[in-house]
């Protein structure tokens, strides 16, 4: 399903001042606010989507993202915060379970006291795309890549409490413990997450050296992936935990490689089945014979009928891509007869009496056209 415009979502114009869309957005919010719609999927999807429209349009740099690049903005590179819930589903997607139900926009989270937050203040890490290149070989044959790329891990040195070894945490005095504070949007009461301790309900005597009290670090992170064969550009692999760390003890994201599929100088691929050009002698066009074809797999033989026209079509069975559900397309080879440029004294003259030899027979494609074009030439 293709996801809405976000300022058509909000019912604003594209130039709608952020006072504008604080109201609209205000007005929205109470019509499908969850509690007055108990139970209501339907609403509570709406109130999921204008929620996400908000958060993104009363941000100045994510609205230029949006404004320039669409909902696109929000999908590429590497993760860095939230990521955009399940929008856009492309069809290539072989691992479909990847995104699952799960994350939201800042808001919803906010509102919820959170949608990755527990009670104790835990917080799901976020999901980390790396898009990665493969030759069509690898994606014929299947490979494994090792892929290098930075992300948040828990701290070693605190093992992710945030206290320096040693040192304790008191209760926090802001929320005394609970770990939630009441505020006030508009005049909705939410429950929020408490932001001095983070919802932990408690505060760090001394925070670690090594990553200031944060509990995670930027580490350089090496995973191992195994690429099956017949993936497609766009095919979608899930690497389970090794996307950012979790907070206060949340599980860690995952993380999502995209594949891209690089284009090769032999073969053009459409679905499953491999499209090449092959170039045959004129003279091996004229008398037949046998030809040695490139293939995927190595070499593949491919017998020339005498007379093969340039354009001629060859299939060669089970010598295309793999499928992903098991067996393979097809190679398709077009033959392209090639004349010679020059020709010795000694060719033309052979080629002269050939020519003499034929007269008028042995060409019918020429026979037929002169046919049809002989009311033109009177
Ligand atoms: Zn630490
Ligand atoms: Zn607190």
């Amino acid at each position: 399903m293709a996801k809405s415009d976000y300022y058509e979502l909000l019912g604003v114009d594209r130039n709608a001042s952020d006072d504008v869309l604080k109201k609209a957005y205000r007005k929205l919010a109470v019509k499908y606010h969850p509690d007055k719609n108990h139970g209501d999927a339907k609403a509570e999807g709406k109130f999921k989507e204008i929620s996400e429209a908000y958060d993104v349009l009363k941000d100045t740099k994510k609205r230029a993202a949006y404004d320039q690049y669409g909902h696109a903005a929000f999908q590429n590179g590497m993760g860095g915060g939230h990521h955009q819930g399940a929008g856009g589903v492309d069809p290539f997607d072989i691992f479909r379970e990847a995104f699952g139900g799960g994350g939201g926009g800042g808001i919803f989270e906010d509102i919820f006291g959170g949608g990755g937050r527990s009670s104790s203040g835990a917080q799901s890490g976020s999901d980390l795309r790396y898009d990665l290149e493969i030759t069509l070989e690898e994606a014929a044959k299947g490979t494994e890549k090792q892929i290098r790329y930075r992300r948040h891990i828990s701290c070693k040195k605190c093992q992710g409490s945030g206290a320096e070894p040693g040192t304790g945490k008191s209760t926090c005095r802001t929320c005394n413990g609970t770990g939630q504070i009441s505020s006030n949007r508009g005049f909705i009461s939410f429950r929020q997450a408490c932001p001095e301790c983070s919802g932990t309900g408690q505060k760090i005597d001394s925070p670690c050296t090594e990553c200031r009290g944060n509990g995670r670090t930027i580490d350089q992170s090496t995973v191992k992936v195994k690429i099956p064969e017949g993936v497609h550009t766009g095919s979608r692999l899930r690497s389970a935990g090794n996307g950012e760390a979790g907070i206060n003890g949340g599980p860690s994201g995952d993380l999502y490689i995209i594949l891209i599929v690089k284009e090769h100088e032999l073969f053009e691929r459409h679905e499953d089945d491999l499209f090449c050009e092959v170039p045959i002698k004129f003279s091996l066009a004229c008398l037949g014979g046998t030809i040695n074809v490139p293939t995927l797999f190595g070499k593949g033989n491919l017998k020339i009928p005498e007379g093969t026209q340039t354009g001629t079509t060859f299939r060669l069975r089970n010598q295309g891509m793999p499928h992903l559900s098991g067996g393979n397309g097809d190679l398709l080879v077009r033959i392209q007869v090639e004349v010679p440029k020059k020709l010795t004294k000694s060719q033309r003259e052979k080629l002269e009496s050939f020519s003499e030899a034929c007269g008028d027979k042995g060409n019918p494609v020429s026979k037929s056209f002169v046919e049809k074009a002989k009311k033109f030439f009177n």
